[in-house]
């Protein structure tokens, strides 16, 4: 295991929502966006300790409240970067902060920390990852989301392998430049943690922290606001710890100056914070109205206009809001719809249970290389009947034989939502009686239902395979053995499986006839 045996190591936080960098997932320039992170307890302290960067001469760094256990126990510190940071070989140490920049990207701690384990365990080194196939990869990265983030770390580790000696660039300038998916936050974290280079990163907390401390009211995901930030952080690294700084500004972002209710009066910043002064003087403001007192003037920055980290002048200080009102975010956009028709082809395998068959996606695009169930992408508003056809089309181009489209048996619609997609999944079964020969050529394969969940599927397909099992079990328990019905009333608060919603789609189209 990479450096420490039997050491199990534990992300330390959260991290941008996208930093995708050169060709990155939804592309933007590496700017990163605001990410809600984990919070404190009540109870917690609000502690803020730096962490020791390679060459550092502070003493040990002191796990944070907001990372010990529950209960106060004490156990060892298991975050990676942080003993990434105290690795001997820079190119280990600079691989393993990577990969936990990368896994935090847009995921939750808690959903990161086994998967970077079992990376880790997996491939410890670059070399090792290099060696890796896009299906290992692709196995071990179900589940996490975003899908290309796992690609682009192996494509960028046969990269440092096969084209820079084996060796990890040294700076955020040169990461940045020479590694894909590596944005400008992963090079600055990567940089500044395993390197000591004096360089900021801006990430969702970092924003958050500095938009309050500066008033910076603008929508905070503005090219302008985004490059005041970072000329903002790249001046208030700290020279001799741009690690340890950088995390700290980080842990402060996600366990004080948290997005609600933040902690000001525990903030170790608070004498230096613009929104903090902003509230005290409109308190005093407001009692001095209260006795009558004339209103005092204006400071010259309230009387600015047209400034582009300034708030809009259509969206004036909220009261109500306090410090919160930093930092404004320009209205999300609607992510895209989506009709996917997809089926589930079943058989009896050689031991008597079901058989599912999986094909491989494109090696590009959404889900790039990922396994699923035979699908097709619909057109709007297409009639069921029609939607039945082209899926029956689309299943004899993978079986090699005819397929009835009376046959497909409607089981419901799964939604999913991505990023930017929102994706209705319009799911069929097709039990098959004989066997079917498969192309040797083409990426599909039969599996069992433990075979499919250890394959590259994403947890949309898991949701599809679901639906499915519910569906099974409802036919063949006693007394409930009927078709569903296109268009009849799903179970539950109008879902077709658990956790999921009745599509507009399904809801407006009128039921058909059998
Ligand atoms: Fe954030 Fe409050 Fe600290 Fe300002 S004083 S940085 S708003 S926690």
């Amino acid at each position: 295991m990479f450096s420490r045996e039997g050491v199990t190591w534990r992300p330390r936080r959260e991290r941008p929502r996208h930093d995708p960098g050169p060709g990155g997932d939804r592309g933007g320039g590496g700017r990163g966006a605001p990410t809600e992170r984990r919070q404190r307890g009540p109870g917690q302290e609000a502690h803020v300790t730096p962490r020791r960067g390679p060459g550092s001469n502070a003493r040990p760094a002191t796990r944070p409240a907001s990372l010990q256990r529950p209960g106060g126990g004490r156990g060892p510190a298991q975050e990676p970067a942080r003993l990434a940071a105290t690795e001997p070989d820079a190119d280990r140490r600079g691989y393993a902060v990577w990969v936990s920049e990368i896994m935090l990207q847009q995921t939750q701690v808690a959903t990161v920390i086994d998967y970077y384990n079992r990376w880790m365990q997996k491939w410890p080194t670059l070399q090792a990852l290099a060696q890796a196939s896009l299906e290992e990869v692709n196995e071990l990265w179900a589940g996490l989301g975003y899908y290309s983030r796992g690609k682009r770390l192996q494509e960028a580790a046969r990269k440092v392998v096969s084209e820079l000696g084996g060796h990890m660039p040294r700076t955020a300038e040169a990461l940045q430049k020479l590694l894909p998916g590596v944005g400008r936050y992963t090079a600055g974290a990567i940089a500044s943690i395993s390197y000591g280079q004096a360089t900021g990163v801006v990430d969702g907390n970092v924003i958050r922290v500095l938009c309050r401390l500066r008033c910076i009211g603008a929508d905070s995901s503005s090219p302008a606001v985004i490059d005041r930030l970072w000329d903002m952080a790249n001046a208030l690294v700290d020279r001799s710890r741009p690690g340890d700084f950088n995390q700290a500004l980080m842990e402060l972002g996600a366990t004080v100056c948290v997005p609600k209710a933040p902690l000001c009066g525990e903030c170790p910043v608070k004498q230096h914070c613009r929104a903090r002064c902003r509230v005290e003087k409109e308190l005093a403001l407001a009692s001095q109205k209260l006795f009558g007192k004339p209103a005092p003037v204006p400071d010259v920055e309230d009387c600015v206009g047209d400034c582009p980290l300034c708030p809009p002048a259509t969206e004036p200080w909220d009261s109500s809001l306090g410090v919160t009102n930093f930092p404004r975010k320009a209205a999300k956009k609607q992510p895209r719809a989506m009709r996917t028709a997809t089926c589930v082809l079943e058989r009896r395998g050689c031991r008597g249970g079901p058989e599912y068959l999986i094909v491989q996606r494109p090696s590009s695009g959404l889900l790039a290389g990922l396994w699923e169930f035979p699908s097709l992408p619909l057109a709007q508003d297409l009639q069921e009947e029609k939607e039945r056809e082209v899926l029956a089309d689309h299943l004899q181009a993978w079986m090699g034989q005819p397929v009835a489209a009376k046959g497909l048996q409607f089981i419901g619609e799964v939604i999913h939502v991505f990023s930017h997609i929102h994706q209705t999944y319009v799911v069929y079964s097709l039990p098959l009686d004989g066997d079917v020969t498969l192309d040797p050529a083409s990426p599909s394969r039969w599996v069992t239902e433990e075979e499919f969940h250890a394959s590259a599927v994403s947890t949309a397909m898991k949701k599809v395979l679901k639906a499915h099992e519910k569906q099974h079990r409802k036919e063949t328990s006693p007394g409930k053995g009927s078709k569903r019905k296109r268009g009849a009333k799903p179970q539950g608060a109008g879902s077709t499986c658990p956790g999921t919603q009745l599509s507009l789609h399904a809801f407006l189209r009128a039921p058909t006839a059998p």
